[in-house]
């Protein structure tokens, strides 16, 4: 130990300052030289997003949309690690060597049944094929072109470091990124940088709602429904009950939770006695603790059915995200970029299609045109607004993770519609994507050159982390499920 600990405190407290004032003060000819980078390339990764939003290839299946992301970045000078984590579709790409390493988040799966031509009215390109409905064909290009100019900044200005990106598949349903995790992938990241399409521009501080699910496979005996039915047991009662159950456990859960389900499989004909039925489930809250609570108590109700209906229960496929972490330091360093990069207007076609699009909006739904220009102010997460679920949860357990939303979807349309792939195949989707991949260059260049910023990310999120653990609902040793489009 020093003989004065406190001056040696202040001299590294003061070494920390001056290098974040150093590194402020190079801020502006830094972002800029980030910005005319990616301009550079906009033109090239917005063909790439339409040739992926063309593939529109299933979780697990999205060979030629991977292939092409590797290609684009091995072609920019990345080293390609390709079919990690014993995913066949996923990949890690990486410039440079040593500290920091900053990662960025690409994703490029697609949504079953949600074909859509790039027309603002309802028209599959193929009927019932998938579709880009989420834009993911923009997030994973809009992540590549933010990695490309970011290493073309760091080589002229001879930045050391890391970076990644990540090549993440199966995001809807298929938690790609746990098994990624799982296989180390990230245990050297500092931060992860992401963003995902939406009808708004802002950053994405926390937010997103953890998940569980499962399919409740229940087993009984066959019988003919008129001639023998005391001799069947239903597996299709044990569904209906357990379905009955979860409807009155609504009540008595936070009322900020979700669960919803579907039956998979009820049985072939009505004479016959069901020998096996299925109910997927998923449920959802705000946070990962509460939702383990609620999750055992809906694993209880799928053993009361079975015992209620004498059949045998088989819990499959248990698959689960936990929630988004928040990250202030990394929150506001984004709020400032995004504000500094600004959003984007439509060109008077742009804006003829999307006031013909929003025509198909539940009335009072459209938001205005103009909002695309706009940035959101920074928010806390609130744990009472409607949220979706991402696998990105688990890597914010994991590393400081921070991100942005813009504004690739017409206002008013919501991800996971066709109006949302219609935008997500055209130029207002590829303005959007633009604008995510500035936000996502420019705060990757500031971790860079901004020790203290990664330092206080960190910081941020030990804390964030305190009395929590990282753990999974998905049992150990199970393999990511590559077929699980399959059956729906
Ligand atoms: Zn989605
Ligand atoms: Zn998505």
């Amino acid at each position: 130990m020093p003989a004065n600990p406190f001056s040696c405190w202040v001299v590294a407290t003061l070494h920390a300052t001056l290098l974040a004032s150093a590194a402020l003060s190079q801020q502006p000819a830094r972002h800029k030289d980030v910005l005319e980078l990616v301009d550079q390339h906009a033109a090239h990764f917005s063909e790439t997003s339409k040739t992926i939003w063309d593939y529109a290839e299933l979780g697990y299946k999205e060979q030629k949309s991977s292939a092409l992301l590797q290609r684009e970045l091995q072609a920019a000078g990345f080293r390609v690690q390709a079919s990690v984590a014993d995913e066949p579709t996923a990949f890690v790409a990486t410039y440079g060597q040593g500290e920091p390493v900053i990662a960025i988040l690409g994703e490029f799966d697609a949504l079953p049944g949600l074909s859509q031509t790039a027309t603002p009215d309802r028209s599959a390109v193929l009927a019932d094929a998938p579709g880009h409905a989420c834009g993911h064909n923009l997030l994973g290009a809009g992540a590549a072109l933010a990695a490309v100019a970011l290493k073309e900044h760091m080589e002229r200005n001879h930045v050391s470091g890391t970076l990644r990106y990540y090549g993440t598949p199966a995001e809807e349903g298929g938690h790609g990124k746990v098994y990624m995790l799982r296989a180390g992938l990230f245990r050297d990241v500092d931060v992860a940088l992401q963003w995902h399409p939406s009808d708004v521009n802002g950053v994405t501080n926390g937010g997103a709602l953890a998940m569980n699910s499962a399919r409740f496979l229940f087993h009984g005996t066959a019988a003919h429904a008129a001639i023998a039915p005391e001799r069947g047991r239903s597996a299709l009662d044990a569904v209906m009950l357990m379905g009955n159950a979860v409807e009155f456990l609504r009540e008595h859960i936070p009322s900020n939770s979700r669960v919803h389900y579907v039956i998979t499989n009820g049985g072939a004909a009505p004479n016959i006695v069901p020998d096996t039925a299925e109910l997927y489930l998923y449920a959802r809250n705000p946070s990962s603790e509460v939702l383990k609570g609620v999750w055992d108590r809906i694993l209880k109700i799928g053993q009361g059915a079975a015992l209620m209906t004498e059949t045998t229960l088989d819990v499959r496929e248990v698959g689960g995200t936990t929630n988004l972490l928040p990250n202030d330091p990394l929150s506001k360093a984004a709020q400032r970029n995004l504000q500094e990069v600004g959003g984007f207007h439509y060109t008077a076609e742009e804006k003829h299609f999307a006031q013909e699009l929003q025509k198909s909006l539940p009335a009072g739904a459209a938001g205005a045109l103009d909002s695309t220009g706009l940035i959101q102010p920074l928010r806390g997460a609130d744990p009472n607004a409607a949220a979706a679920s991402t696998d990105v949860g688990d890597v914010s357990w994991n590393v400081p993770t921070i991100g942005f939303t813009t504004a690739t979807f017409v206002p008013g349309v919501a991800a996971h519609t066709w109006q949302a792939a219609a935008s997500a195949g055209m130029s207002i989707g590829q303005k959007g994507m633009i604008v995510a991949a500035k936000a996502l260059a420019v705060t990757g260049a500031d971790l860079f050159s901004d020790r203290q910023l990664v330092l206080d990310a960190k910081a941020d999120f030990r804390h964030q982390m305190e009395g929590k653990t990282y753990q999974s609902v998905i049992p150990v040793g199970q393999k990511p499920p590559l077929n699980y489009r399959d059956k729906q």
